[in-house]
């Protein structure tokens, strides 16, 4: 199954979708990172939703869905650049996780839910945020778009460890306000009519690698008619450098730097690549003077 994300259109005028299917690339990203299963799905969901709603980077940047909470799993960050390249990683209290037997979504306690767009070269940002609540990431992401963008959303979302590896795969429906429809169907009803089609499709159909989207969406919709978009690839990849490391060691106090050295020596690991540092505690003190 390719990794990639396409867009479609139903035939009615105010209903747009995404479909995000992942192999390959969700594998690579859990394998990379040891997580026990909860958070592994926990980190599964995210990067599906990551390349659900890039759709909102509308120009050159990237696009970072953050959860924050007071539970065992304290934070989920996945992001994902305008040219598909996407990351994610999850950091939590492993004892805590082991001995809990809740929902996954419940290890991440109260907290919130941050989108984020950076514009490239410095450009603009913006963020939106969401408290945690209800079962799941995905209810979280319908509840901010109908709360904060008036945008009603349907998710059907899946991800699941299979022998080869991991797949995931989602589709997102999104009623575009102030669009009306031509036929004289009252838009309410055939939204719900088309959330019950959402609901219809089962983790089986989203994961199955026969399944190519589009028959899974003419499955779903074909009464509804179809228009789907060339898919665009997905890729894994970091963008940590040694330079990135360094900036970011230079903007601190070197009181904190030193916290971290040892031997004179600051070794760093990035989360999300796995890749480590190794710094000279000098070299850091030195340039942050000269900066
Ligand atoms: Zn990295």
């Amino acid at each position: 199954m390719p990794d990639t994300v396409a867009t479609f259109d139903l035939v009615r005028p105010d209903l747009r979708g995404r479909i995000v299917r992942l192999d390959g690339v969700l594998d690579e990203i859990l394998n990379r990172h040891e997580y026990p299963a909860s958070v592994a799905h926990l980190t599964a969901e995210t990067v599906l939703l990551t390349a659900l709603l890039s759709s909102m980077l509308k120009f050159e940047g990237i696009f970072a869905l953050q959860a924050q909470g007071d539970g065992p799993v304290r934070m989920l960050v996945a992001d994902m650049t305008s040219a598909g390249i996407i990351r994610a990683c999850a950091s939590f209290n492993a004892e805590d996780i082991q001995s809990t037997e809740t929902a996954p979504f419940k290890l991440l306690g109260a907290g919130h839910l941050a989108f984020t767009v950076d514009q490239a070269g410095g450009g603009d940002r913006y963020q939106g945020i969401v408290e945690l609540k209800g079962g799941s990431l995905t209810e979280c992401v319908q509840h901010y778009f109908r709360q904060s963008e008036q945008i009603q959303t349907g998710i059907r979302l899946a991800a699941a460890r299979f022998e080869a590896g991991w797949r995931g795969g989602a589709i997102m429906l999104q009623r575009v306000p102030g669009t009306v429809s031509e036929n004289d169907e009252d838009p309410q009803e055939s939204w719900q009519r088309t959330m019950i089609l959402l609901q219809t499709c089962t983790d089986a159909e989203l994961l199955d690698p026969q399944i190519p989207e589009s028959e899974l969406l003419f499955r779903l919709f074909h009464e509804e008619g179809i228009k789907l978009y060339n898919p665009s690839p997905l890729a894994h990849g970091c963008r940590c450098s040694p330079e990135k490391v360094e900036s970011l060691l230079r903007a601190m106090d070197p009181r904190e730097v030193d916290t971290l050295a040892q031997d004179g020596r600051i070794d760093m690991k990035c989360e999300f690549c796995g890749r480590t540092y190794d710094l000279l505690r000098n070299d850091i003190i030195a340039k942050g003077q000269k900066a």
